[in-house]
């Protein structure tokens, strides 16, 4: 009896060790209406179908966006995370805001898809070009996301000031649709990939307009900061915007630390490779996407086993 409750116990213990083995990792996105947040979802449904054998958990958290995620990873609060290519090179570097501030550990994992500056106007606010927000109730982004990181150099370069605005906000995403609709505000900027639930939540909801940015202050920050390219939001993504609208390019690429398990890293990359027609399909802006993307405009070394896995499937050459 007694040798049968000690066998019982053990088998108890070895059950529950091996109900504990799951390894949980996050990945830190954005608002859930912008477009990190679904593409993270998608990778991690991918990564998740392979748990029975990799006894990880992948799971995406809704944040502020790209400095909230960097901030993170670096102080080992998330395993991953995405985040614009502009503040990823700065940061690698140490330079603009991050000057004596580099983050050396930084590893890429993939390159996704371009992010668009998008400024998501009331058309009654009567904003027809940049210039024009002066004087207006505009929000720049929250604190912690890229997109007011993005929005201060362009500003610079405009020569618009804090101070030119009859009110300034640093609204999250996620906010400022509402605040628009609500007359709170007269327009927002957000740098996300397109299309996505933000901007067409408020392209239906009120008669919303995107700007140009274009003409001389996007060529001097294209001339300063040459991680910034030109790119077109195609016309009839969002209700009534009938052209394609000029604006400032970067990539949105999923980072993590030189420290991340070989394990975590390559169980992404797997996941994604191995499921790229699935990957495609669970988010409209994947479709024009290819495999040789995921390696496109990197500025920070890859994680090894990242690497690893690309040279095994033929994405990279010897001689990369
Ligand atoms: N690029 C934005 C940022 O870092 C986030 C966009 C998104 O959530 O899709 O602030």
């Amino acid at each position: 009896m007694r040798k049968r409750m000690i066998l019982n116990g053990i088998l108890l213990l070895c059950f529950s060790m091996s109900a504990n083995a799951m390894d949980f990792f996050t990945i830190g996105t954005g608002s859930v209406t912008g477009s990190y947040y679904p593409t993270v979802g998608a990778i991690c449904r991918l990564a998740n179908q392979y748990k029975a054998q990799s006894q990880l958990h992948c799971s995406a958290e809704s944040t502020e966006g790209s400095i909230y995620n960097l901030h993170q990873l670096r102080q080992g609060q998330l395993n991953f995370g995405i985040a614009q290519s502009d503040i990823i090179y700065r940061l690698y570097t140490g330079t603009g805001e991050y000057k004596d501030q580099a983050y050396p550990g930084l590893r890429s994992v993939m390159s996704l898809y371009p992010e668009l500056l998008a400024l998501v106007v009331n058309k009654e606010s009567k904003i027809e070009v940049l210039q024009d927000i002066k004087n207006k109730r505009i929000s720049l982004g929250s604190p912690d996301s890229g997109t007011s990181a993005t929005v201060r150099l362009l500003l610079e370069e405009a020569d618009i000031h804090p101070s030119d605005f009859s009110e300034v906000s640093y609204l999250k995403a996620q906010k400022c649709p509402e605040a628009l609709r609500n007359n709170k505000i007269d327009g927002y900027f957000y740098m996300v990939g397109h299309p996505n639930e933000n901007i067409k939540e408020s392209a239906f909801s009120l008669n919303a307009n995107l700007i140009m940015l274009d003409g001389k202050p996007i060529y001097n920050l294209l001339e300063k900061y040459p991680y910034y390219t030109v790119e077109q939001i195609p016309a009839h993504l969002y209700h009534q915007v009938d052209d394609s609208i000029s604006s400032i390019g970067v990539r949105a690429v999923l980072l993590t630390d030189e420290k991340a398990s070989d394990e975590s890293v390559t169980l992404l990359v797997k996941s994604v490779l191995e499921n790229f027609d699935k990957f495609k399909e669970y988010f409209p802006n994947h479709h024009t996407l290819e495999k040789a993307d995921l390696l496109q405009d990197l500025t920070v070394p890859l994680h090894p086993a990242a690497e690893r896995y690309y040279r095994e499937s033929g994405l990279l050459e010897a001689d990369q």
